[in-house]
């Protein structure tokens, strides 16, 4: 499931192919996936440019020239591609550009989300997410956190304490941190919180640096040894598995306290 880093690179892939080029063609796909009706999604991009690509958590926040939003989750399965000749199957939207290209929105389960918002702030408020984990302050963080009733796993996963973060990531945050995924998030004294605020950064820039490519990531990372019994790539520990608030959860009972 695409979480911030996977999110982030779509964001600066498509700025690279996209921006400031003209919509010659507007295809959409699946109802399901639309927010809002496959005309009003033409009437605003047909003729019109992509003018800027930004990041909220796990959504894709994309400037139109006419001064509206384009905005995109990716559920489950989705990703955002270049398609020089024929668009994926699965494509729900799909923008013709100048070159003859288009950029297509993939989503095979349909979990994903479409729709136009008006402002990013707006946007941000009638989803109830929290800041962005990567804008986050340490203060902010510990207090929302610490506030949360229930498991740390669960206060981190929390899109609106902290957007961007989801199952990858916090059970690779919680790993690297020597926490066990169902430690009260309110009983973890702020000094621990804001000791992973500074972890929870540096693994987020990590996988950004690797384009969320989990075969890149440190060899010592969990994500790429999320399977029982694998060993620890800190520890001589071995990975368990478990379901935790109904999410298939690694972590090392070894060195997780
Ligand atoms: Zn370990």
């Amino acid at each position: 499931m695409p979480e911030l880093p996977e999110v982030e690179s779509y964001c600066r892939y498509c700025s690279s192919v996209a921006l400031g080029k003209k919509i010659s063609k507007v295809k959409t796909g699946s109802r399901k996936v639309l927010e809002v009706s496959a005309s009003t999604l033409r009437r605003h991009l047909l003729h019109n440019k992509l003018s800027s690509c930004k990041r909220h958590g796990k959504y894709l926040l994309m400037g139109i020239s006419d001064g509206y939003l384009l905005s995109m989750h990716f559920g489950m399965s989705g990703y955002l591609d270049y398609a020089r000749e024929e668009a994926p199957e699965h494509t729900h939207l799909s923008l013709t550009l100048p070159a003859g290209g288009e950029l297509v929105y993939v989503c095979p389960r349909k979990f994903g989300r479409i729709s136009i918002a008006e402002s990013a702030d707006a946007f941000v408020k009638e989803k109830g997410l929290g800041p962005d984990a990567m804008e986050i302050s340490k203060k902010d963080f510990a207090e929302k956190i610490s506030g949360y009733n229930g498991s740390i796993k669960g206060a981190l996963m929390n899109q609106g304490l902290v957007a961007g973060i989801g199952n990858v990531y916090s059970d690779e945050i919680l790993y690297q941190e020597g926490l066990l995924p169902e430690r009260k998030a309110s009983r973890l004294e702020s000094k621990k919180l804001k000791k992973m605020h500074s972890a929870m950064k540096r693994i987020l820039n990590t996988a950004i640096r690797n384009k969320a490519e989990r075969e890149e990531f440190p060899a010592r990372y969990l994500a790429g040894r999320r399977q029982e019994g694998s060993s620890c790539g800190i520890c001589s520990g071995k990975i368990k598995k478990k379901i935790h608030l109904g999410r298939p959860t690694y972590f090392c009972p070894n060195h997780q306290k």
